[in-house]
């Protein structure tokens, strides 16, 4: 009888201690959480600058909230110089502080309306992407863009075809990221006022309105070249750009008949905003004037349908990310026997 009663005893002793253990933990556990959380808060309302004291609810809004449509850190009209010369690795301690890998940013105290790539098309111009990083990541920080920059690459010697690397450079930015805004930008040109917004508009967009080579003029009412934005859903609508011009000369006015075609209309920022300076430099390798461009310009509006991004074929051959973009390496296969007599 002894021994029933203190193996009870011993049973129901074991039971509250498990019971008294439980409870402490779980005691322990909600008052850290609730102390993590505090701290959270304290630590948002701390880095944030104030712009409603008083109220921590006020500040951690402004912390998540929409980016102001104006933003309000830009400078204007800047100075803009390639005679510096300027290697990545010191564009790199420069500017890339606040950016994560690939040419990535987003801005730290609001929410960009709009995610934005930046399509650079490139081969052979090393020197010109420094000078654009340098000056491009703090202007588009300053803009409170939520950005990307892809460098795409012609992979090998061949003719170059520009407008088929922004194909792919739209293809596969969308591989990465749920990108609404693209913006196309020669390697050589540098705005020269941040008021000049690399986002996208209501129409696509023209952006380099006044180049220092034209004396700030626009050469004729249709250009469409040198830096442009179209949303996800503009650039659809025209099927991109046409894969066929291969050497220089008649994709930027094809993709402005496209755009005339299917949407009509274009923006452009005012002419003294919307000021660039390009770097100066000779024709590039590979990259000849083609004469037979021109003739297919009376054609964009049999064959747009049929030639852009519902028949883009290339082939990736290499992707790096560097601190201040992501390079891609396209083969845009080169059709043999290409004349561009
Ligand atoms: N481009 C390049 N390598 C080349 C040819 C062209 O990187 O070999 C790219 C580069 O982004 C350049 C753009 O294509 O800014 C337009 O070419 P280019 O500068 O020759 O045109 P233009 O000066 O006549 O506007
Ligand atoms: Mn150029």
């Amino acid at each position: 009888m002894l021994r029933k009663s203190f193996r009870f005893l011993a049973f129901y002793s074991v039971l509250s201690l498990t019971c008294l253990a439980v409870f402490i933990f779980f005691h322990r556990k909600t008052s850290l959480g609730s102390q993590t959380d505090k701290e959270r808060q304290l630590s948002v309302n701390m880095s944030e600058p104030l712009q409603n004291p008083g109220t921590s609810e006020v500040n951690q809004t402004s912390a998540s909230g929409p980016c102001p449509n104006t933003p309000p850190d830009l400078l204007g009209p800047l100075h803009v110089e390639f005679e510096t010369n300027r290697t990545l690795d010191e564009v790199r301690e420069q500017v890339g502080s606040a950016l994560q890998l690939g040419g990535r940013y987003k801005p730290p105290n609001c929410v960009s309306k709009q995610k934005v790539a930046i399509i650079i098309p490139f081969r052979y111009r090393d020197e010109h992407l420094n000078h654009w990083l340098y000056y491009l990541h703090p202007i588009l920080m300053r803009q409170q863009v939520d950005y990307s920059i892809y460098v795409i690459n012609q992979y090998g010697h061949g003719v170059f075809n520009k407008a088929k690397l922004m194909n792919a450079g739209y293809a596969e930015a969308l591989k990465e990221y749920d990108y609404d805004c693209f913006v196309f930008s020669d390697v050589d040109m540098v705005p020269l006022d941040d008021r000049n917004l690399y986002r996208c508009f209501d129409s696509p967009r023209h952006l380099a309105v006044g180049v220092d080579k034209f004396n700030f003029t626009l050469p004729y009412k249709n250009i469409f070249g040198g830096v442009i934005a179209l949303s996800k859903e503009q650039f659809l609508k025209i099927n991109g750009f046409s894969n066929t011009y291969w050497g220089w000369g008649g994709e930027d006015d094809d993709i402005s008949n496209r755009v005339r075609i299917r949407i009509k209309s274009i923006s452009r920022p005012d002419s003294l905003i919307g000021r660039y300076k390009m770097i100066h430099h000779d024709r590039d390798l590979h990259n000849d004037v083609n004469p037979h461009n021109p003739y297919k310009l009376h054609e964009t509006i049999k064959t747009f349908k049929r030639d852009g991004l519902n028949s883009l074929n290339y082939t990736v051959k290499d992707i790096k990310r560097d601190k201040l973009f992501t390079f891609i390496s396209v083969d845009v296969h080169v059709p043999s026997g290409l004349n561009l007599k």
